[in-house]
């Protein structure tokens, strides 16, 4: 990278664990519209999984994702190991935020999956380093990820513009994820209520029907066909707050589980004439 950055190169950068779907692959398609060169880093990454996670079970599928990488245009892969990433010795982190206490840290995600951010920061700072992009690409799904890297990047003054592209669904509406291969068929079909329940959610404030009404209903739904909810909010879509009444621009995430499978999501959500309280 640094001698294609040499020859004037602009470079887009992917940072992705693998198991590669759509979703990724529009993000190295916006990279290609805008930079001469795009790698894509594939890296499950260790830190940012809890203890209980699915770490080691995190679907591998490297030949396929070079497949697609290959036809998408990309033009670099990096595939680094854990121990070239942290090898002996490592002991630094990068926190953004506090967990539990403020910031972009406090709540959604980072209330279920302590420590999770923290690795998420740590390793792509340390792959924007390696890389050294003009441009670094991220999507909209992961919602308080893409705060926390946007919030470092401002923070410690890196050099990197960051873009963060829309959500890519399938045809049913599920927000594409390497984690929808652990659904089985029944539950790939009762998955569908996540996005449903966020859009339910939309069309009701967007509507002008009432703020707390309306989430509970959501919440109702939700609840009714997942294992669990660990969260449906509607937020602030750059500071992640949680609000208790209607903005004219907000964002609704949720998180539950299906099975066994953790799955997120969100959608935006806009209001012409404001709502009700
Ligand atoms: P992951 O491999 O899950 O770490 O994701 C790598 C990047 O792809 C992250 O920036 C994700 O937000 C993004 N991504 C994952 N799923 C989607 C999707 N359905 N639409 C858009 N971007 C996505």
């Amino acid at each position: 990278m640094d001698q294609e950055r040499l020859k004037g190169r602009l470079l887009g950068f992917i940072p992705t664990m693998g198991a590669l779907h759509e979703g990724h692959i529009s993000l190295v398609r916006a990279a290609k519209k805008e930079n001469g060169r795009v790698a894509v880093s594939i890296f499950v990454n260790p830190l940012q999984f809890g203890p209980k996670e699915d770490f080691k079970k995190y679907p591998r599928t490297l030949a396929a994702d070079c497949a697609m990488l290959k036809k998408a245009g990309a033009d670099f892969v990096f595939t680094p190991q854990a121990a070239d990433l942290y090898p002996q010795g490592f002991q630094t982190r990068v926190q953004v935020g506090e967990e539990r206490v403020f910031g972009l840290t406090r709540g959604l995600c980072a209330a279920v999956r302590p420590g999770h951010f923290e690795g998420v920061a740590t390793v792509v700072i340390k792959l924007l380093n390696l890389a050294k992009p003009h441009r670094a690409y991220f999507g909209a799904k992961d919602l308080q990820q893409a705060a926390v890297i946007r919030r470092m990047v401002l923070d410690l003054d890196l050099d990197v513009r960051i873009r963060v592209c829309p959500i890519v669904r399938e045809k049913d509406g599920l927000a594409m994820s390497s984690r929808n291969r652990y659904l089985s068929a029944e539950d790939r079909v009762r998955a569908l209520v996540l996005s449903r329940s966020l859009r339910m959610l939309k069309e009701a404030l967007e509507r002008g029907e009432p703020f707390a009404s309306s989430l509970s209903q959501a919440r109702r739904v939700l609840a009714a066909a997942s294992e669990r909810v660990d969260y449906l909010e509607v937020v602030d879509p750059e500071t992640l707050e949680v609000l208790k009444s209607p903005r004219p621009v907000m964002t609704a995430a949720a998180a539950c589980l299906i099975g066994t499978t953790r799955l997120i999501d969100n959608i935006s959500i806009r209001t012409k004439k404001g709502v009700r309280k």
